[in-house]
């Protein structure tokens, strides 16, 4: 055997002499965790852990840095802790892991994420009068549409420009869905309006600027009606997620995720449809996923092809906004569809094969 062989076999020596030890300190670990959990106490105790790293810092003798030292030591301790934790808890309630089949969230008798089964949102952008509503109201029902939307608390980006008609908005929301046997859904920004807006809506709908309001999604997860949530501006998937958590984790599970565009640098659509999102959402979570084609593109031409993307890619459902003359609309003008435009929406997303919608 030449010497660098020689060397190589002992250092596999060393690698499984640590491997060993490694493994006989995360079951000792496991047995305090144990008598910890029976005892009712914390399983952290950073006291002790700070003795145990300044002990080893003390016995260092080189040719690792303590700083090196420490810091490995540390990794050890944490896949430690990681173990004492009961895996179970680690689940989070969102996650498929967790629960395997879909959830399917019951409004009034409209049910959605049925598999195979895309629903469609649609209505306003705002909430401006009786007659408005009414309008889009009869489209939707012409249209054998269930679920018509509405805001009546608008959070624009500007303070000068329409900031909703709030509870008259919401009151006109439901006289007009009673009036046309349409469940109703509007964006609340507020965590004291969750339980008002309850008597009024059949979805709550959080919107982007919001979810990380987490004051807002523990109210939301409060009470048992619908949620339906957006993706947050530049909100990775992940954080998504945890928003969802917030309010399944305060007792509402009838949640529902809403993929609207998240700011990248392109400039060609208003927000970047993440379409890839809706996927990854279905296998992270049991919740249903619609996307929001109005707010994530910006541009009336491209409504079409992302709603069949949308569809095609097992998306349960569709957002888009409707209005009667868009041109007056006192916000989203530029791309709400007018209600000729939305009736050829319609026809031409039900042609594709793919959409049952
Ligand atoms: C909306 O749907 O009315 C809205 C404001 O959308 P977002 O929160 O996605 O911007
Ligand atoms: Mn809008």
């Amino acid at each position: 055997m030449s010497t660098l062989e020689q060397m190589r076999a002992e250092l596999q020596e060393l690698n499984l002499q640590i491997l060993d030890l490694m493994n006989q300190r995360a079951a000792l670990s496991k047995a305090i965790g144990e008598v910890k959990r029976k005892q009712g106490t914390n399983k952290f105790d950073p006291e002790f852990e700070r003795h145990m790293l300044n002990q080893i810092a003390e016995h260092n003798k080189g040719p690792f840095e303590d700083s090196t030292v420490q810091h490995l030591f540390k990794q050890i301790f944490k896949a430690c802790l990681d173990l004492q934790q009961d895996s179970s808890k680690k689940l989070l309630l969102v996650s498929r892991k967790k629960k395997a089949e879909d959830t399917v969230v019951q409004i009034g008798d409209v049910k959605v994420g049925v598999a195979g089964q895309p629903l469609m949102i649609a209505g306003p952008c705002s909430v401006e009068s009786l007659e408005q509503v009414r309008e889009v109201a009869k489209a939707l029902k012409a249209q054998g549409i269930g679920i018509l939307r509405g805001g009546a608390y608008k959070p624009r980006t500007s303070p000068y420009d329409f900031q909703g008609l709030g509870v008259e908005g919401l009151e006109i929301l439901r006289q007009v869905g009673d009036e046309f046997g349409l469940k109703v859904i509007s964006e609340i920004v507020n965590p004291s309006d969750i339980e008002m807006a309850t008597k009024y809506v059949d979805v709550i709908q959080i919107g982007a600027r919001n979810m990380q309001n987490f004051e807002l999604l523990k109210a939301a997860g409060r009470v048992n009606t619908p949620v339906l949530l957006k993706r947050g501006l530049s909100a990775t998937i992940e954080e998504f997620i945890y928003a969802a958590e917030y309010i399944l984790s305060n007792g509402n599970t009838n949640v529902m995720l809403c993929e609207r565009g998240i700011r990248t640098y392109e400039k060609a659509t208003r927000n970047t449809l993440d379409i890839s999102a809706v996927p990854i959402l279905k296998q992270e979570t049991h919740l249903p996923v619609f996307v929001d084609v109005t707010h994530s593109t910006g541009r009336r031409d491209l409504l079409l092809p992302t709603a069949r993307a949308a569809v095609a890619i097992g998306a349960d459902g569709v957002m888009v906004e409707v209005h009667p003359d868009p041109e007056t609309a006192l916000s989203d003008a530029k791309q709400q569809l007018s209600i000729p435009q939305f009736n050829e929406f319609m026809s031409e997303l039900r042609a594709t094969k793919l959409s049952q919608i």
